[in-house]
């Protein structure tokens, strides 16, 4: 009998509440609720997530006080229980009595420093906690141009009304050294220069990773380590591709996603791919990736590379000769990183040795440190390549023409250029001939096949490739 009592308790709550609130709220917040137990006036009612928890009392928690009154009597008295399951461990969360649903302080990390949050400074009178943003990385110095106008817009955007924008999340995608890290961080230092009151979070996914790991089997580091990410205004996460295959963490950061969201809070994050060409990601993580702005960082145009290599050296104080900028944004095209590395050994070598800069020192010294090991395969490389292989035009390999050979020169590159470079496959796509991300992984399979069935197709691939190499 005992076993009934509780549902029959909340049942009477119910439907007293589904009189008073909208149907769309009752489905949502009371539907998932179940009632466990009633005993002594207290009835425990079980809820999906600690952020449902969350989310009832700062919405609901007068309605169901004096709903639990009026059906037990003035002695009602509520608990929780909150199951966070995950893969890795599954951890009920600590229950609430009725007397604490009247405080509805938003939780803090233990005050008794319990929880030592590598953040947080300790010492100050108001806990302030330090936004691991690098002010080398901000706005002034990341240098527009094609390939990252709509991201570098989209973060403007976000910076000047953090949350309240339709870019929520940020997802930033791109092939190492594009600039994520670069503009994910101006973003922050903007956002902590206009609203410096904001509580803003730069954090690698491999951070959070341990944090949460660290956490996850200690029962109160764990609600704490959700409280603290809970509280944050502006949270920012670097490379999330990290997160694939690691289910636990997903689950923790699913949750904070959520909330974090649902209340109007930023999120900014990076991966290596595209949600769509992500695996081993929890697909409710992957939609939700997608809610806001997605943006890819693609490699920098010839123009570009001008600008950014005429910007960086001015910061170093010295202005380059026009034909040695020329020739290094000709010879290092496939990203940032590797421009600034050049520009770098370049000053040195020229401190070091006392020697001017000119183009000769340019060309030693990339033949030297890039070309050997470090010029990245193209795209457009391995289009041409492709196409003098097959001895086909490239405009009849960028044409629309179903003809065979064409076809089969075309998903070849696609192929290649999936395997051997760090485009995604939209920008495999758009470089060859505008096709979309679908053709070019249809492509890739089709070439997969291939390669195992049929032996002269294995034979063309592997010249290709060692022609790519060398
Ligand atoms: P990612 O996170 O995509 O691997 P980073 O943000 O670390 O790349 O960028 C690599 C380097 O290139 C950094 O030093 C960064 O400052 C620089 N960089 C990237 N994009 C730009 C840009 N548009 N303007 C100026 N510097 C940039
Ligand atoms: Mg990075």
């Amino acid at each position: 009998m005992p076993d009934q009592k509780h549902n029959l308790v909340w049942n009477n709550c119910l439907q007293i509440i589904q009189d008073i609130i909208p149907p769309s709220s009752f489905k949502t917040w009371f539907d998932p609720i179940k009632a466990v137990k009633f005993y002594n006036s207290v009835l425990t009612i079980e809820v999906p997530s600690h952020f449902f928890r969350e989310y009832l009392e700062e919405h609901f928690i007068d309605l169901i006080g004096k709903t639990l009154r009026r059906v037990i009597g003035q002695e009602a008295k509520l608990e929780y229980n909150v199951r966070v399951v995950s893969n890795e461990e599954t951890v009920t969360l600590p229950q609430q009595n009725s007397q604490e649903l009247t405080n509805r302080s938003v939780p803090f990390p233990n005050q008794n420093g319990n929880f030592a949050n590598p953040f947080v400074i300790p010492g100050l009178q108001q806990r302030q906690i330090d936004p691991q943003l690098n002010p080398n990385y901000n706005f002034n110095n990341f240098i527009e141009g094609e390939c990252n106008r709509l991201a570098r817009a989209a973060g403007l955007n976000i910076a000047m009304n953090p949350g309240k924008n339709t870019f929520n999340p940020l997802f930033l995608y791109g092939g190492s050294g594009l600039g994520k890290t670069h503009l994910a961080q101006a973003i922050g230092i903007d956002i902590k220069e206009k609203y410096p009151e904001k509580i803003v979070l730069y954090v690698s996914a491999n951070r959070f990773q341990t944090q949460f790991m660290d956490a996850a089997n200690v029962k109160n580091k764990l609600t704490d380590f959700l409280h603290f990410y809970q509280m944050i205004d502006v949270l920012i996460i670097d490379d999330v591709h990290e997160f694939a295959g690691k289910p636990g963490t997903q689950n923790a950061f699913f949750h904070i996603f959520s909330h974090l969201h649902n209340i109007g809070k930023q999120l900014i994050l990076t991966s290596d791919k595209a949600p769509s060409e992500m695996i081993d990601l929890e697909q409710r993580l992957l939609s939700r990736f997608k809610w806001g702005l997605v943006a890819e960082l693609i490699p920098p145009d010839f123009e570009t590379r001008v600008s950014i290599l005429k910007a960086k050296s001015y910061n170093d104080g010295i202005t380059l000769p026009e034909d040695v900028i020329n020739y290094l944004a000709n010879s290092i095209t496939t990203n940032v990183r590797e421009i600034e590395g050049t520009l770098i050994s370049l000053l040195a070598q020229s401190t070091l040795t006392h020697r001017k800069i000119t183009l000769e020192l340019a060309e030693t010294l990339t033949e030297k440190f890039v070309s050997k090991n470090k010029i990245e395969i193209s795209v457009g490389k391995i289009q041409k390549i492709v196409c003098d292989y097959f001895k086909i035009s490239s405009e009849s390999f960028l044409s629309q023409s179903r003809k065979r050979e064409f076809v089969q020169a075309r998903q070849i590159a696609m192929y290649l250029s999936r395997n051997l470079t760090n485009n995604s496959l939209a920008s495999i796509g758009a470089q060859i001939g505008g096709r979309d991300h679908a053709t070019v992984l249809h492509a890739y399979n089709t070439v997969k096949d291939l390669i195992d069935t049929n032996r002269s197709f294995r034979k063309y691939v592997s010249d290709i490739e060692k022609q790519l190499k060398s």
